[in-house]
């Protein structure tokens, strides 16, 4: 059976998502109102701009209606600001920065510098076989979680993976390499 799965088209990282779970064989929808996600089994909030994002999904009515399919079942990727967004608290974010708050972590924005120290490095995934090329861009770490998380990677500077349920983050971007483990992992989290 297909899966069917979102992306959060409202600003940021869309049509890399979007190629990349349709190269995994899944059955992808860019997401711009509420009505979109109808019938998905998983949305990934890319990354971006997480104030944009935040704005935009309150405008939208897309921050209400992702938290209500979240609690009805639907599993939810977030990259980079997609992190930020799904996180319960937010150190330093804008004034009024909005968030979903669903997971229950701590996260640090621009945890590594600015734009000109973005960077790639290979990321360890516990228990998976391979590393992983992890592209570092304005990237936020998770620098507090609770213990329904479970840690999936980390750098010196925090927790760069991780796993609540089906609620998947990653401060970096596996939607800009070629290797497409992270969103076949994330579709096993849709079909559970
Ligand atoms: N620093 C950005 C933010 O917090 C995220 C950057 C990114 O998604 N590449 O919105």
């Amino acid at each position: 059976m297909e899966i069917n799965v979102g992306v959060l088209a409202l600003q940021g990282a869309v049509s890399e998502h979007y190629h990349h779970l349709r190269r995994c064989g899944a059955e992808a929808r860019k997401v711009k109102r509420p009505l979109d996600l109808e019938g998905l089994s998983g949305l990934i909030i890319p990354g971006g701009e997480s104030t944009a994002i935040g704005y935009l999904m309150r405008e939208t009515g897309l921050d209400r209606a992702v938290v209500e399919k979240s609690r009805q079942g639907m599993a939810l990727f977030g990259t980079c600001a997609g992190l930020a967004l799904l996180a319960s608290e937010v150190e330093d974010g804008a004034a009024n920065q909005p968030n979903l708050g669903l997971m229950k972590v701590r996260v640090r924005r621009n945890a590594f510098g600015r734009q000109r120290e973005s960077f790639e490095t290979m990321v360890n995934v516990e228990k998976w076989e391979k590393p992983l090329l992890g592209v570092f861009i304005r990237a936020p770490v998770i620098t507090e979680a609770s213990a329904e998380v479970q840690v999936m990677a980390r750098l010196e500077e925090g927790i760069i993976a991780a796993r609540q349920g089906n609620m998947l983050v990653t401060s970096f971007h596996p939607e800009l390499v070629d290797d497409l483990t992270m969103h076949h992992y994330f579709l096993t989290l849709c079909e559970s």
